[in-house]
């Protein structure tokens, strides 16, 4: 019996086991510094609204709700902060919907050009804040139906629509089209002619939390969650998206979908 042969079996197995024993803690050790991560950026988050609320609340307490026009003007920020912090757990539920797989698709048939017209009802008033034009090629007066998650894909390009308009410069335009990729998909772009994005950030867009501009973004009232929910939206309908951006000069975003028969 060749002993050192079973010998040099056992030391390899044991490598191997330790290799493997390795790698797993690794990855839990990454996996809890992702979860100290997000937990810190939530409350972060969570803090800069509350205590807005709480800074006017206790002003209007202290005195300031003897004077009328004063008491209307910090209720109505209160109730701003109060609005921005309902936002932000509206985004968390659904990022963590997305990401626990809980988020069940409802596929149907619909018109995607009705969805979009919504979408620029909702954020006019917004973009006409900035001067900004929402355009849509009128040469898509026909429908075009599309079979995926219709509230999930009006969410997309709320987000996406909603981005452009923030990051938009005033006067600006922001344009939707839809063109034909194959027989079977189509491509949604949303076109600014915004501040634009600088190449080294264009990878980090989709994470969690990620704002270019903290202070910018921050008065602009965006939680850095936005696009990372559109993309797990449009992967959970095993889509892709895409980014093109060009710095001082704006931005498209655009996202394939399936068409309807
Ligand atoms: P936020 O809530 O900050 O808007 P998002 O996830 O939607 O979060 O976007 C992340 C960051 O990407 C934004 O803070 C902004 O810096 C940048 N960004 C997104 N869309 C655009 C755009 N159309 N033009 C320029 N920058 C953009």
């Amino acid at each position: 019996q060749p002993i050192t042969t079973d010998m040099a079996t056992l030391t390899h197995d044991v490598q191997k086991f330790a290799k493997e024993k390795k790698i797993e803690i690794e990855m839990l050790k990454v996996r809890e510094e992702y979860r100290r991560e997000f937990l810190g950026n939530v409350s972060h988050e969570l803090k800069t609204p509350l205590f807005t609320v709480q800074g006017y609340l206790s002003t209007l307490l202290d005195g300031a709700m003897n004077d009328k026009t004063i008491r209307k003007k910090y209720l109505e920020r209160a109730e701003k902060g109060v609005e921005r912090l309902i936002n932000i757990v509206k985004d968390l539920d659904m990022i963590s919907k997305l990401e626990t797989g809980d988020l069940n698709l409802n596929f149907t048939r619909f018109n995607i050009v009705d969805v979009i017209q919504n979408v620029f009802d909702l954020l006019e008033m917004k973009a006409d804040q900035k001067s900004i034009m929402l355009m849509f090629d009128m040469k898509y007066t026909k429908p075009i139906y599309v079979y995926a998650d219709q509230e999930k894909i009006e969410q997309v390009l709320t987000n996406l629509i909603m981005n452009s308009v923030k990051y938009g410069k005033e006067k600006g335009t922001t344009e939707v089209s839809i063109e034909n990729l194959t027989n079977s998909k189509i491509i949604v772009r949303i076109t600014d002619n915004g501040e634009g994005i600088q190449s080294q950030y264009i990878p980090r867009l989709f994470e969690r939390f990620f704002r270019v501009d903290k202070s910018g973004a921050r008065s602009e009232g965006g939680s850095g969650l936005g696009l990372s929910i559109v993309k797990h939206i449009i992967e959970a309908h095993n889509e892709k998206i895409y980014v093109e951006s060009k710095y001082g000069f704006g931005s498209e975003f655009s996202f394939t979908l399936e068409k309807a028969k």
